[in-house]
């Protein structure tokens, strides 16, 4: 396990992928009844963005400080408004939440949190992190395991987010796998994977397999903030959305229109949000 996502917290990928994950959220909590949230790769759940790892990338720099640098009325947009909220707090010190904590932020009482994190370090400032919240399990566990064994849960209602770090070339068929599986056992859980778009070959392959375990409808919402180039350079985020909430492609849609001239790269950022009923095999 290479990957650390301190040498990336806060770059407009995480702007983009924990603004999207917020609506989910609060479109979920919209009924008085408890959720869980489920975070399989959750990563450490707070980042120093003054520390080593961040410094030899200054990837923040082009994410989370471009946004709050931006236009005051941009951040208090109602579309951002719960994200600019959650991370807010950290900011000042120069630390940038992860979505382990920006979720725990949003909970309400009744809601509860499920966050996994593989890495022996990593894993262990996550339950730092949360040690003695009684409303957050942080568990070292292979977040594929959960995903297949921990749905569905008491609360019945709830949001996966599956945020892996794509090392491997089987991470495609990883993810359909657990799915799969979490799918099988429970139907109307609203799940949410992030990917990077880098690999148009690797997208595409993602987007088919996921299409083809969807019981229902799904929602791809992706930002670009360059040109996809044949250099395979990291040029944009996606997100797939199964289950999607019904304002979701609509609001996904604006807040794209919101974030594009703040995280756009020398030409003008492009984005889509298309809507497929699933195709099961
Ligand atoms: N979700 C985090 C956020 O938005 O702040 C970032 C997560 S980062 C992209 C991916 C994380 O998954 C890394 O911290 C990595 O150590 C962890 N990881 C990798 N394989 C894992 C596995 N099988 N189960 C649980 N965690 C894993």
């Amino acid at each position: 396990m290479n990957y650390r996502h301190a040498f990336h917290a806060g770059n407009f990928a995480d702007v983009v992928k924990h603004a999207l994950f917020c609506r989910l959220v609060r479109y979920l909590q919209r009924k008085d009844g408890a959720i869980r949230i489920y975070d399989t790769h959750a990563g450490p759940g707070l980042y120093d963005l003054g520390g080593d790892e961040a410094a030899r990338t200054l990837e923040h720099e082009s994410g989370i400080a471009a946004l709050a640098a931006a236009d005051r009325a941009i951040r208090e947009n109602p579309l951002l408004a719960d994200y600019w909220a959650a991370i807010e707090p950290d900011l000042a010190a120069r630390r940038y939440p992860g979505s382990p904590l920006i979720a725990r932020r949003l909970l309400r009482p009744q809601d509860r949190l499920s966050a996994y994190e593989l890495h022996p370090q990593d894993g262990a400032a996550l339950r730092a992190l949360f040690a003695g919240d009684t409303a957050v399990k942080a568990i070292a566990l292979d977040g594929w395991l959960a995903l297949g064994a921990h749905v569905p849960p008491k609360e019945k209602r709830g949001l996966v987010l599956v945020d892996p770090p794509y090392e491997k070339l089987s991470e495609v068929d990883d993810i359909a796998a657990a799915l799969h599986k979490a799918i099988a056992r429970w139907r109307g859980g609203v799940y949410a994977v992030w990917y990077p778009i880098k690999k148009p070959a690797m997208v595409e392959r993602l987007k088919e397999a996921l299409a083809a375990i969807a019981p229902a409808e799904i929602v791809f919402a992706e930002f670009c903030r360059e040109p996809l180039g044949r250099d395979e350079r990291f040029v944009g985020t996606g997100l797939a959305v199964v289950n999607p909430p019904f304002v979701f492609a609509e609001e996904a849609e604006a807040l794209f229109a919101l974030l594009a001239p703040v995280l756009e790269r020398g030409s003008k950022a492009t984005y889509s949000v298309k809507e497929c009923r699933s195709r099961p095999s």
